[in-house]
């Protein structure tokens, strides 16, 4: 892998992003809650520091999103394992993600998941994610440019999808292309100051259960089912 093992910071001072990493993920992620080994050993994996513009790499491992280009963010770290620990997942599944954003989301779910497929609206971060995790060697994400409302139909159906945007409801593509007992993690709300964090878990052909998890903030969904 092309990751730097430490950067200097502006000030001249070494920073070691390993140990920022396992720092981030005793302080930020462990110590809040979540508990999920599997989530916990693929935060302390990925390089987040090369998934945030070069000039912000120094503040990748603050518990924080960052701005990434088209002026969306790569989400707050913390947000990321919380999302993906309620995706309930045990390893191997086949697993869905709308918006990609940086690619950074999707390379920790496939440090757990068989195979990830992410839908990224914006032509450019779909590019630029799918080139980076193509040289990071996360061989089994694959990366679709288009609307994820419609989900990526020709994968599916997949044990766990999970929205990196939030509308005003739970596009019926998305439910329809999870598995039965398959779970559906996001964030729904009209509003653009908060949002409930969903999950929505597919009982039967068409039986749905919804339980409301977290208070969230995320950048709009948007698409044709937005
Ligand atoms: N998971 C990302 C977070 C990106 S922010 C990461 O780890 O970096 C949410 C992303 O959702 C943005 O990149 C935005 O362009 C994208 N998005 C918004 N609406 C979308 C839609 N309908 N289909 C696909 N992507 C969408």
């Amino acid at each position: 892998m092309g990751s730097p093992v430490s950067n200097k910071a502006p000030s001249g001072e070494r920073i070691s992003f390993p140990s920022l990493r396992r720092q981030m993920v005793e302080h930020h992620i462990a110590a809040r809650g979540v508990r999920d080994e599997l989530v916990l050993d693929a935060m302390r994996k990925v390089p987040r520091e090369l998934f945030v513009p070069e000039k912000l790499r120094e503040f990748a491992y603050e518990d924080a999103p960052l701005p990434i280009a088209g002026e969306q963010t790569i989400s707050q770290p913390y947000i990321v394992a919380f999302m993906i620990e309620a995706l309930l997942l045990k390893g191997n599944e086949k697993v869905l993600e709308i918006g990609a954003g940086s690619g950074y989301a999707a390379a920790v779910l496939s440090e757990i998941a068989a195979d990830v497929y992410t839908v990224e609206r914006l032509g450019p971060l779909a590019e630029r994610a799918a080139a980076l995790l193509a040289e990071l060697g996360y061989d089994n994400v694959h990366v679709l440019h288009g609307d994820g409302t419609k989900g990526w139909r020709e994968h599916a159906p997949y044990d766990a999808i999970v929205v990196a945007a939030g509308g005003p409801q739970v596009p019926e593509a998305l439910k329809r292309q999870l598995k039965i007992g398959g779970r559906l993690v996001i964030p729904i709300g009209a509003d653009f100051r908060g949002q409930e964090l969903v999950r929505v878990t597919r009982i039967s052909a068409d039986e749905y259960r919804d339980e409301d998890i977290a208070d969230v903030r995320f950048v709009p969904l948007i698409g044709e089912e937005g």
